[in-house]
């Protein structure tokens, strides 16, 4: 790790991120994605790799989630005070949206990992100078119309670039749009290339040097998921914006102005978050080079203490060498087990105090929490009752904990909480449901480590990676997933977890579309009666050495640190 710390003074790289989460406390996140930068930056830190990360802040959060008895969410604004964790930063700068000039300021985070630090700075409209429009598009992660995502991507992407500039940061050695919202950054890039080269038009050369700068991850297998905005609001709102003459093509494409096809065409180097997602954003944008690195979860975050103490105490220096994770393999089953069964009891206290459900350490327990919406199919375990009451019935009792947030403009993910809520009066005694509300950072570490299953069953190929899977893994808690994103890569059958269900991705008809719910259904009860709830009931060594080789083979290879190599070995050099 030395490499990155010699190197660090003479390279630096921008991170560009719509959300970044960086401490449970301040809620500029919704989920996956700003984990995902957050890890990242922290896995930086830890190796003494020069990275800055830019994001907007959101004084509203994405909201607070409130569940009533009847499983109705609403959304509430997160009340934090800015200045308890941020430190506003002097510099102003202004950009211009719609016909009105705008000030921002940026506000510092410090990521501390073994004595290094990563700044963060979270952009800011809200100042007096501005208009009352604009003070708001420091508001809400993911909230309001077409028209509000745009100027905040606008500021994140233009606005970021020029507070960088402000901040002392003449020389940046590579931009890392974190998925399509910051592409706007290339057309500051441009302008900046445009003015040294002395030139009024954008020439190829100039478009050259900029894709030389620019990194781009993409997150989403689904062409609808990704942002545009129809070329007459970007009139409106970015009348600079470049819609005509001979370099057109790069910048939009038809009536539409498309961040992921900006970002793919100022882009050297592109990838998707898993070998899976590469492949199907392959077929989806045909004319690029899409490369794979599978995402990781950034270790000393996401290990509960009673694992990370087994590993003090057998692992020397493991925090230095992450990939030394692999000898957890000697570790004592008994000592997993004991620091296992730590974890559950306190997330069953958790639990049994806030919803007074009487869950038991003895009995077996299913994680599943993610955001709610249709893809990621949160009732797929329910779809045969009677089949899941028998199973408890007949292998051993079973306790399902749930969690997540849905869109507030998700109707569908809204229904799925009411009707998860509902099922807990059809359950038999032998079955307990909870549902926690406000899915965020700190409550993800308590269910990930606490529970002996983490259930993933997304709609393949939706998933681009997923990475609460690798959370339970370093903790010692095994997968039963369907084969989709990193699972794919990850799952060793009864060895690390288990794989169950169809791949859609082969499948052509839709008929076999409708069919395969059921199908993927009656797998995983076939997983769970006869092979996982047995072992964990009758044979609890052969479930803690799969525990044992979660930690050992994936805990030391579905990390950051390892993430982060891989983007300083194809990316950022
Ligand atoms: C890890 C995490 C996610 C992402 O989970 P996936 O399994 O990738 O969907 C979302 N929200 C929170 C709070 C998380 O910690």
């Amino acid at each position: 790790m030395n490499h990155f710390k010699k190197n660090s003074v003479s390279r630096i790289i921008a991170y560009f991120s719509m959300e970044i989460a960086v401490d449970e406390r301040i809620p500029t996140y919704s989920g996956g994605l700003g984990i995902l930068a957050g890890d990242t930056l922290s896995a930086a830190a830890s190796v003494g790799f020069s990275m800055v990360g830019v994001s907007l802040l959101y004084r509203k959060g994405y909201f607070f989630q409130r569940i009533d008895e009847n499983g109705v969410q609403t959304e509430e604004p997160v009340e934090w005070i800015v200045d308890d964790f941020l430190v506003e930063q002097q510099p102003r700068v202004k950009i211009q949206l719609e016909n009105r000039e705008i000030t921002l300021r940026a506000w510092l985070y410090e990521i501390e990992q073994m004595d290094h630090k990563i700044p963060v700075y979270f952009l800011d409209t809200d100042l007096p100078e501005n208009d009352p429009y604009d003070r708001g598009l420091s508001g809400f992660l993911y909230g309001g119309d077409d028209r509000y995502r745009l100027c905040q991507e606008a500021v994140l992407g233009i606005g970021g670039v020029r507070m960088l500039r402000a901040l002392g940061y003449k020389k940046i050695d590579r931009f890392h749009m974190n998925e399509g919202h910051s592409s706007l950054l290339t057309l500051e890039l441009l302008r900046e290339q445009m003015v040294e080269a002395g030139h009024d038009q954008a020439s190829w050369e100039d478009i050259e040097a900029v894709r030389a700068l620019c990194v781009f991850t993409t997150h989403t297998p689904v062409a609808a998921g990704h942002d545009k905005f129809p070329l007459s609001l970007v009139k409106q709102v970015l009348p600079f914006f470049p819609l005509h003459g001979e370099l057109r093509d790069i910048f939009c494409c038809g009536d539409y102005l498309n961040m992921t096809y900006l970002a793919l065409n100022l882009s050297h180097y592109i990838n998707g978050v898993a070998k899976r997602h590469s492949e199907v954003s392959r077929m989806l944008f045909s004319h690029y080079e899409i490369d794979a690195i599978t995402n990781g979860i950034h270790v000393p975050s996401w290990l509960s203490g009673p694992i990370q103490k087994l590993f003090d105490e057998h692992i020397p220096r493991w925090k230095e060498d992450i990939f030394s994770i692999r000898y957890a393999i000697s570790i004592p089953l008994k000592e997993i087990w004991e620091a296992h069964l730590i974890n559950k009891r306190l997330l069953l206290d958790f639990i049994n105090r806030q919803k007074n459900v009487g869950m038991d350490i003895d009995h077996f327990t299913i994680g599943f929490a993610r955001r709610m919406t249709a893809y990621k199919r949160p009732e797929l375990i329910f779809t045969n009752l009677e089949r899941l009451n028998s199973i408890a019935k007949s292998v051993g009792p079973l306790q399902l904990i749930f969690a997540g947030k849905a869109h507030p403009k998700d109707e569908e993910g809204k229904k799925i909480i009411q009707r998860i809520h509902a099922i807990r009066h059809l359950l038999g005694p032998e079955i307990k449901l909870v549902f926690i509300e406000n899915y965020d950072l700190a409550l993800a570490k308590r269910i990930v480590a606490g529970v002996d299953l983490w259930l993933n069953n997304p709609q393949p190929p939706f998933e681009a990676s997923g990475t609460s899977g690798m959370k339970a893994a370093i903790n010692g808690v095994p997968s039963l997933s369907v084969l989709d994103g990193w699972w794919i890569e990850g799952c060793i059958e009864g060895t690390t977890g288990w794989s169950f269900g169809m791949d859609l991705f082969q499948l052509k008809e839709s008929k076999e579309n409708a069919l395969s719910l059921n199908r993927d259904a009656s797998d995983l009860y076939d997983k769970l009666e006869k092979l996982i709830m047995p072992i964990f009931y009758n044979n609890p060594d052969s479930y803690a050495s799969i525990m044992r080789s979660c930690i050992a083979i994936n805990g030391s290879f579905f990390n950051a640190q390892r993430m982060l190599m891989q983007y300083v070995l194809k990316a950022y050099y």
